[in-house]
């Protein structure tokens, strides 16, 4: 198979725009040619792609849906919309009662007494003396080690970080059970507001999934006497954080799930998911700035939905693929990933029948950090995926900001943890808006968009048609 030239693909805006184009794989056995058709050329072709993917992007990024905050109604109604156009395409639903949408329910803990911290002989009580907004689990204890940038962090370390340790500092943190820092300037000046608005909920429960050991530390913000109080305790000081958690409110959250079968039968256990996440941060209010309470999350991650639906438009119209196809989009991923966790617990393939997992994320602008038309792919080096797409002409190349650790950082994690091969597509080049009310469709690069999507068109239709399966590397499996 030639490599494609690394300009815009002609082949792959066909094919979107007239939902078929003879497949540079060879065709899948079994499948009929569709019907000849004049396909439109040059520009209309990208006008017409470009004409649908602002269509989808106006409304999943529209205020009227509030910025699609994790498991609120705005959600729901984004699952609807998207659920309603893969039916359009005749996609197979695959959630609840015939439809493409699945519900999930979303069990919430809170403290029946202020949480706890212990340090050493001393206490300390939550929204007095620190601010927590998630707890990993009832008891979280460590031992006390001072963060010094280039040294490792123990395995289950409670870590205290001096005042002046930069935020990304706490991608190397990973591994630490309790990480506490000290409120800043901003934070001490807003102490009062911050504690009176602090939630009760605590912690969550995917009804219906196993409890998964916790993926991150429980992080404190100190106020200024307790950081000053713990920091002049000695390495090895034991600390422990409890919380008497009570069950509380079931909330719901939404997932939308559907498939196209594969030619070949014998293929039925090598399911390639297509995914993003539908949700994003709803409305709220910072530091009582009501100018724009939205956060319309256009690029995070309506971008990665619209992917997702073109690609199933691609798939569904074209010759079909000889392996099956799940295109999976996940609620509440900005709020934990339960959408994602719920569909790794109970997917509707079995794992072990996922030949791979692509997640799209933020590729509603490019990222100045590649070469133009370029996207990069999260844990490039992990496996044999990125390299395989891209000799057969996905313009992906390594992630450029591995301090972000952005492999980790998105719903691909979920699937990776188990076993599968899964990574995030995105072009986020570390912009302003990120999780800004200002993510909005008035920053959205369509061209860059349009090229992004038919970027991806031949590789996936690759990978959902070849005998081949990628694997990680040696040692690179998280
Ligand atoms: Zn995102």
């Amino acid at each position: 198979m030639s490599r494609l030239p690394r300009t815009l693909c002609v082949v792959c805006l066909i094919a979107l725009v007239t939902g078929g184009c003879a497949s540079r794989t060879g065709g899948a056995p079994g499948t009929t040619a569709p019907p000849p058709q004049a396909p439109p050329t040059g520009e209309a072709e990208a006008s017409l792609l470009e004409r649908r993917i602002a269509a989808h992007m106006r409304f999943l990024a529209s205020d009227a849906l509030n910025g699609r905050g994790s498991g609120t109604r705005d959600e729901w109604i984004a699952a609807t919309y998207i659920g309603a156009q893969l039916a359009a395409l005749g996609v197979e639903p695959m959630g609840d009662d015939g439809w493409f949408v699945q519900e999930v329910g979303v069990q919430r803990f809170k403290a029946a007494t202020p949480p706890v911290l212990t340090a050493g002989d001393r206490t300390y009580t939550r929204n007095t003396a620190f601010l927590v907004g998630a707890v990993a689990a009832a008891r979280v204890s460590g031992s006390l080690q001072h963060f010094v940038a280039g040294t490792p962090v123990s395995s289950g370390a409670a870590v205290i970080l001096p005042a002046d340790t930069p935020m990304t500092a706490m991608s190397s943190l990973s591994g630490a059970a309790l990480v506490l820092r000290k409120a800043t300037a901003a934070q001490a000046g807003n102490w009062a507001q911050l504690t009176a608005q602090a939630s009760e909920w605590l912690s969550t429960q995917v009804v219906g999934t196993l409890p998964s050991p916790p993926s991150g530390p429980t992080v404190l913000t100190l106020d200024a006497a307790t950081h000053e109080a713990i920091i002049a305790m000695a390495d090895g000081t034991s600390l422990r954080l409890d919380t008497e958690l009570v069950a509380g409110d079931r909330t719901r959250t939404w997932n939308v799930v559907g498939r196209l079968t594969g030619t070949d039968p014998s293929a039925s256990a090598e399911a390639v998911i297509l995914s993003a996440h539908l949700d994003h941060l709803g409305v709220r209010s910072v530091g009582g700035d009501v100018s724009d309470t939205i956060y319309n999350g256009a690029d995070d991650d309506a971008s990665g939905v619209v992917a997702v639906i073109e690609l199933a438009r691609v798939l569904a119209g074209g010759p079909r693929p000889r392996r099956p196809v799940v295109f999976a989009l996940f609620g509440s991923e900005e709020s934990g990933g339960f959408g994602a966790r719920y569909f790794v617990d109970r997917p509707v393939v079995p794992l072990t029948d996922i030949v791979a997992d692509l997640q799209v994320e933020m590729i509603g602008r490019p990222d100045p950090k590649v070469p133009a038309g370029t996207l990069w792919l999260t844990g490039y080096e992990r496996s044999t995926l990125g390299p395989q797409l891209a000799a057969r002409g996905a313009r992906l190349v390594q992630d450029p900001h591995p301090d972000q650790r952005f492999f980790e950082r998105s719903d691909n994690i979920r699937f990776a943890r188990r076993g599968v091969v899964a990574h995030t597509v995105s072009s986020f080049g570390l912009h302003g808006e990120y999780h800004q009310p200002s993510d909005e469709f008035r920053h959205v690069n369509i061209p860059h968009m349009r090229d992004a999507i038919a970027s991806l068109v031949e590789p996936v239709r690759w990978l959902a048609t070849t005998t081949e399966k990628p694997s990680w590397i040696e040692g690179k499996k998280p």
